[in-house]
C-alpha cells in the first residue's frame, strides 16, 4: 500500500516537473522575461543582467526536466528525491507570498502554456510539496524501470535533449511550441477588432503607432489585404545586427513587390536613430507596447509575416528567408502560405525522436535484465544440485570469506608477528576469496597500521552492547572502528555461553557495530545435546530472528553469517559437508523467507568447527558453504593459508 502511494506520488512530481520544466524550455526568452517580472516585483531587476537572467532560465528549466525524468526512471533515488522536495518547499514558500501580495499576476509556472491564479499556483504546490515529502520519506520505494548501469544513458540523453535540442533549438530559431496569441495561424484582425467591440482580448495593448506623425495605424495595418512585413525589435538598442544585410535584402524586396514593411519597437528616438546608422535602414518605424513585442516573437530582431491580418510565418533573426526562398510573388511561393507542420507533428516528432527511443532502450534493458534473471535461475538450479563439485562460477554472486578467529591468543609481539607473515605470504600469492582476521582488541591498532586491507581485513572478536560509559573493562563499536578495523564477531558461542550473552544483548551489539560501519559475522550454531535432539534447525531460526531479523533488508545485506555447531568447536570433530551443507541450505531458506530469495542468495554463510586445511575444500565445495570461520587453525599462517587456498582447489 505504501509503495502503491510512493509511486502514484513520484508519477505525479515527475509528470509535473516534466511539463513545467519542458514548457519553460521550449521557451527560454519567455522565462527570462518571467524571471525579470520576480525581479522587478523584488526591485532587483536593476542589479541583475539580463545574461545572468537568461542563464538562470536555461538551467531552471533543464533541472526540472531533468529531475522530472529521474523521478519517471528512478534514477539516483534518494538525491533525486531529497532535491525535489527541497525545490518543493521553496516554491512552495514562493508562491504563498506571491497569492498574498500578489506582487505578480502570473507565476509562470508552465509558462504560457498554462496559466493559473497565484491562488491555485499554490495550492498546487502544496499538493506536490506533500508527494515530494512522501516519496522523500521512502525514496527506495520507487520502482525502477531502467537497471542501474543503463541510467547514465537516460541521463545524458534527457540532458542533451533539452539543453541542445529544445533550450538551444528554440533560442537560435523560435520556440518549437508557441502558447502565445500571436502563434503562426493567429487572426489579428479579427482578434484586434473584437477588442475594439469591447470584447475580453489579449489584443487589448496592440497598437502600432507611427513615429513620424505619432498616428495609430493599426487598423491600416490589420485591414491591409495581402502580405505585410513586420520586423520586431522590444529595444533596437540590444537588437542583434549580424543580419543586416539580410533584413536588408527583404526590405528591398517587399518594396520591389508593393508588400507593406514596418519596423514595431518600443526604442526611444536614439535608439531608432543609431539603428539606422549602423544598418541604413529606410523602412518606418512604429511605436508598440514593449511587452506585447516581446510576446509577440522570441527573437530581437524577429520578422512577421502577415497575410490579410492573419500571422502566417515567423522568423528569428538567426534564420531569416533565403533569397531562394523569396525572389518572386509570395502569392505563388512557399513561404507565402500558412506553414503545414502543425501542432501535432511537433508532438510526432518529440515522441519520435525523444519518448521513442527511451522506451527502446527501456523495453531493451527490461529484456536483458530479464535474459540475467533466467540465467541467475538456472544457476540456482544448479547450485540445489548438493553434490555439485565445487564450482567458483556459481558462487560469483555472493563473497566467498575464509575469517581467523584468533580468540584469546597471542601477545602483542607474536600477533604483530603472526599478521605480518601472513600479510606477506598473501600479498605475495593473492587469495581466491576474501580474507579476515579477528583479533584480540590490543592488536588491532598496530596490525592495522601494516595490514594491506585490500588483501585482509581486519575484525575484533567482540563489542560493547553499550555506546559509551562507566562500564569498566568494555570496548566499543566506535572504539574498535577507530582503530582501523573493519570487521567484529558477533553471538560467538563462547561468548553467548561464557559472558551470558543473550539474544537480546547481541541485538544491541549488532546494531552499535553497523551504526559504526563495522561489518558483523554473526555466529550461530546448536549445541550437541539440541543436535542429538534434532533441535539444530529450530535453535538456529531463533538465534536470527533473536538478534539479527529486525534489521532493514539493507543492513542485513551487510550481515555475514557463520554458522558453528558447538560440538565441533575446538573439539577435533568437524560436521561432515553434508551435515553442513543441510544446515547451511536450511538458513538460507529462512533467509530467503525473511527478506527475499534475492537475499538469501547474497548472504555469505561461513562454516566454522574444526576446519582445517584437509576438510575445508570437501565442506568449500558445497554449494550453501561460501568459506570458513577458522579458530584453531588461524593461528599459524601455514596453516591458516592452507585453508584459504581451498578456494583455489
Ligand atoms: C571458532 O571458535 O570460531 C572455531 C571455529 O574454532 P575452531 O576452528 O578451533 O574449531
Amino acid at each position: 500500500m505504501r509503495k502503491i502511494a510512493v509511486n502514484v506520488c513520484r508519477l505525479v512530481l515527475a509528470v509535473a516537473f516534466i511539463l513545467s520544466g519542458f514548457v519553460k524550455a521550449v521557451d527560454p526568452l519567455g522565462t527570462q522575461y518571467k524571471i525579470h517580472d520576480y525581479l522587478v516585483a523584488l526591485g532587483l531587476a536593476s542589479f541583475v543582467p539580463d545574461l545572468l537572467t537568461l542563464a538562470v532560465s536555461v538551467v531552471q528549466s533543464s533541472a526540472e526536466f531533468f529531475l522530472g525524468i529521474c523521478l519517471l526512471f528512478a534514477i539516483r533515488r534518494r538525491l533525486v528525491s531529497l532535491i525535489v522536495m527541497i525545490l518543493m518547499v521553496v516554491m512552495t514558500l514562493l508562491t504563498l507570498w506571491l497569492a498574498i501580495a500578489n506582487p505578480i499576476s502570473d507565476c509562470g509556472c508552465f509558462g504560457d502554456a498554462l496559466v493559473l491564479t497565484n491562488w491555485q499556483t499554490f495550492w498546487k504546490n502544496v499538493v506536490l510539496l506533500a508527494a515530494a515529502i512522501l516519496v522523500r520519506c521512502y525514496p527506495l520505494d520507487m520502482g525502477r524501470i531502467i537497471s542501474r548501469s543503463n541510467q547514465w544513458i537516460v541521463m545524458n540523453y534527457s540532458a542533451f535533449f533539452i539543453l541542445v535540442i529544445i533550450t538551444g533549438r528554440s533560442l537560435y530559431t523560435l520556440p518549437q511550441f508557441d502558447f502565445r496569441p500571436y502563434h503562426i495561424g493567429t487572426n489579428l484582425r479579427e482578434g484586434w477588432q473584437r477588442m475594439i467591440e469591447g470584447e475580453d482580448s489579449p489584443y487589448a495593448e496592440f497598437f502600432i503607432e507611427n513615429m513620424e506623425d505619432g498616428e495609430d495605424i493599426t487598423e491600416q495595418v490589420l485591414q491591409q489585404e495581402g502580405y505585410t512585413f513586420l520586423l520586431v525589435s522590444p529595444h533596437l538598442e540590444q537588437a542583434d545586427d549580424s543580419e543586416l544585410d539580410e533584413l536588408n535584402r527583404i526590405y528591398e524586396y517587399s518594396q520591389d513587390h508593393g508588400y507593406p514593411f514596418y519596423c514595431l519597437t518600443a526604442s526611444s528616438q536614439r535608439g531608432i536613430s543609431r539603428w539606422q546608422d549602423i544598418t541604413g535602414a529606410e523602412y518606418p518605424f512604429c511605436l508598440t507596447d514593449e511587452t506585447t513585442l516581446k510576446t509577440i516573437i522570441r527573437s530581437n530582431p524577429g520578422l512577421l509575416l502577415l497575410k490579410d491580418g492573419v500571422i502566417i510565418r515567423k522568423w528569428s533573426h538567426n534564420a531569416l528567408p533565403t533569397a531562394e526562398e523569396i525572389n518572386g510573388p509570395l502569392e505563388e511561393s512557399e513561404i507565402g502560405q500558412l506553414p503545414s507542420d502543425n501542432v501535432a507533428s511537433k508532438i510526432l516528432w518529440i515522441l519520435t525522436w525523444f519518448v521513442l527511443p527511451l522506451l527502446l532502450l527501456t523495453v531493451a534493458d527490461r529484456l536483458w535484465a530479464w535474459s540475467r534473471w533466467l540465467n541467475k535461475s538456472e544457476k540456482r538450479e544448479v547450485k540445489s544440485d548438493h553434490n555439485n563439485p565445487l564450482n567458483n562460477e556459481q558462487k560469483i554472486m555472493r563473497k566467498k570469506i575464509v575469517a581467523g578467529n584468533w580468540k584469546m591468543n597471542m601477545n602483542l609481539q607474536d600477533g604483530i608477528a603472526l599478521a605480518k607473515e601472513l600479510n606477506e605470504t598473501l600479498k605475495a600469492d593473492k587469495p581466491n576469496c576474501g580474507v579476515v582476521i579477528c583479533t584480540p582488541f590490543i592488536h588491532l591498532a598496530s596490525i592495522a597500521q601494516f595490514l594491506d586491507q585490500d588483501i585482509i581485513g581486519l575484525g575484533a572478536e567482540n563489542c560493547a552492547d553499550k555506546e559509551k560509559g562507566a562500564f569498566t573493562g568494555e570496548v566499543s563499536a566506535e572504539m574498535v572502528k577507530s582503530t582501523g578495523a573493519q570487521y567484529v564477531i558477533l553471538g560467538h558461542s563462547e561468548r553467548r555461553e561464557y559472558y551470558k550473552e543473550t539474544p537480546e544483548i547481541l541485538k544491541e551489539k549488532v546494531l552499535l557495530a553497523q551504526k559504526n560501519d563495522l561489518k558483523v559475522i554473526f555466529c550461530i550454531g546448536e549445541s550437541l545435546e539440541e543436535r542429538e535432539a534434532g533441535k539444530q534447525n529450530e535453535v538456529v531460526k531463533a538465534e536470527l530472528e533473536g538478534s539479527v531479523f529486525n534489521l532493514s533488508e539493507e543492513d542485513f545485506r551487510k550481515i555475514v553469517i557463520a554458522y558453528e555447531p558447538i560440538w565441533a568447536i575446538g573439539t577435533g570433530k568437524t560436521a561432515t559437508a553434508e551435515q553442513a551443507e543441510e544446515i547451511h541450505a536450511y538458513i538460507r531458506s529462512i533467509i530467503a523467507e525473511k527478506y527475499g530469495q534475492a537475499v538469501a542468495d547474497d548472504t555469505t554463510i561461513l562454516y566454522g568447527g574444526s576446519c582445517k586445511a584437509s576438510n575445508a575444500p570437501e565442506l568449500f565445495a558445497k554449494p550453501d558453504i561460501d568459506g570458513g570461520l577458522i579458530g584453531g587453525a588461524s593461528l599459524k599462517a601455514a596453516d591458516f593459508k592452507g585453508i584459504i587456498d581451498a578456494w583455489k582447489k
